[in-house]
């Protein structure tokens, strides 16, 4: 079983999807092993995505990141990384599949309502950056 890190951005949590995004990972085979709502601050978000710290668009996406609660969890299942990240669909909604969470609800490129790890590498910086052993259950 693999586990991978998911978000529920701030565009998505003050629109009140929660829940229907959390039907989509519970509907398609994936385990919730551990969930929380949080905020960051712009400091904290600067941490969270310092992968992209020398592209345009760090500023005002550490920005937005940081503007509101997020809803951090962690997906478990066969493949989590992958499945996630096709249930999300494609950065840019305009890209996005048909029936994929982006495309039904994300508002543009930047405030595309969910985030998900891209490698196991990536999991294993961002999951214990949002939780501890304890808070994930076995
Ligand atoms: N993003 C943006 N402008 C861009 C590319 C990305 O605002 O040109 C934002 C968007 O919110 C995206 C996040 O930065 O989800 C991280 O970008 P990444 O390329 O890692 O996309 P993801 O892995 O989220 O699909
Ligand atoms: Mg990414």
């Amino acid at each position: 079983m693999e586990e991978t890190v998911a978000l529920i951005k701030p565009d998505a949590v003050e629109r009140n999807l929660i829940g229907k995004i959390v039907e989509r990972i519970e509907s398609n085979g994936l385990e919730v092993a551990a969930m929380k709502l949080v905020s960051l601050t712009k400091k904290e978000a600067e941490g969270f995505y310092k992968v992209h710290a020398a592209r345009p668009f760090y500023g005002e996406l550490t920005e937005y990141i940081s503007s509101g609660p997020i809803v951090a969890l962690v997906l478990r299942g066969e493949n989590a990384i992958t499945k996630w990240r096709d249930l999300m669909g494609a950065t840019n909604p305009e890209n996005a599949e048909p029936g994929t969470i982006r495309k039904d609800f994300a508002v543009n490129l930047e405030k595309n309502s969910v985030h998900g790890s891209d490698s196991p590498e990536s999991v294993s910086y961002e999951l214990p950056f949002f939780f501890s052993a304890m808070e994930v259950v076995k």
